[in-house]
């Protein structure tokens, strides 16, 4: 059909191009060539896309870790906290928050330099890391010499297994501190469990496990204390 009616139909129900016969050779030649020209644009638009993905998605995990020590950073942590709190809420399941302060860290700083502290913040995130048995547990650093670890479908019994474990493990790495009383970099735990509740907010659970946090500095670092109701701290 040679309409320019016809044309029109044939490109609006989906043809990229319309020949008429009988068909030109030297026309459909140059045709194809065209066309070819456009596949292969296409194809270039796929790989780039593509590579674009891989960036992206590196990109993605790099706003997601810490930095100094490879480990999750705050940001990665607020939103697993979220998701995990929501979780929580659906399915009813309690679950553990953890965090960790080093002790008289300003000290070892200062006397043995940024540098040294530098390298023993890593040496902790790791021990951290390498304390954790569930694949769905979080050790992120939550700021300056302080790390917290999210313990999805965990009780308080739970959570202070893990924690003690992971007191133990930063003292197993046997890093001399000049001024601490035991000669070694500890650390102070401070844990909190709960099952989310619509009415409140994830940190609820943070500050509680902050206020143990601060009970365990309190009562002499280097251990775990316990919120066990939220307002209460115990060793
Ligand atoms: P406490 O036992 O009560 O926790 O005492 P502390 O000295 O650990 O606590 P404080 O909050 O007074 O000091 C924290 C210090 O941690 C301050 C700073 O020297 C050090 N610090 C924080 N972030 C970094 C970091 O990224 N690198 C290094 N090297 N030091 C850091
Ligand atoms: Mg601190
Ligand atoms: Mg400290």
């Amino acid at each position: 059909m040679t309409k320019d009616e016809d044309l029109e139909k044939g490109i609006a129900a989906g043809g990229d191009d319309y020949i008429y016969k009988p068909v030109s050779d030297v026309v459909l030649g140059a045709k194809i060539r065209a066309m070819q020209r456009i596949i292969q644009m296409r194809y270039s638009l796929l790989v780039l896309t593509r590579k674009l993905d891989t960036a992206n998605q590196e990109l993605k995990r790099l706003t997601s870790l810490d930095g100094l020590t490879g480990i999750a950073n705050r940001r990665h942590f607020d939103e697993v906290l979220l998701r995990e709190w929501r979780r929580s809420m659906r399915q009813g399941a309690e679950f553990s928050i953890l965090m960790c302060d080093v002790d008289f860290f300003k000290a070892y700083n200062d006397t043995l330099g940024h540098h040294a502290g530098d390298d023993c913040l890593r040496r902790i995130a790791n021990a951290l890391t390498a304390a954790m048995d569930r694949g769905g547990d979080l050790v992120a650093r939550y700021g300056g010499e302080e790390f917290v670890i999210i313990l999805p479908e965990t009780s308080l019994a739970g959570g202070r297994v893990v924690a003690e474990r992971m007191r133990q493990a930063i003292e197993a790495l046997d890093l001399n501190h000049p001024t601490a009383a035991g000669g070694q970099v500890t650390a102070s735990f401070g844990l909190a469990s709960g099952i989310a509740m619509p009415e409140t907010d994830p940190s609820r659970l943070v500050k509680a496990a902050d206020k143990a946090l601060y009970e365990a500095k309190r009562a002499g670092r280097n251990q775990v204390c316990v919120i066990t109701s939220l307002d209460r701290p115990e060793n």
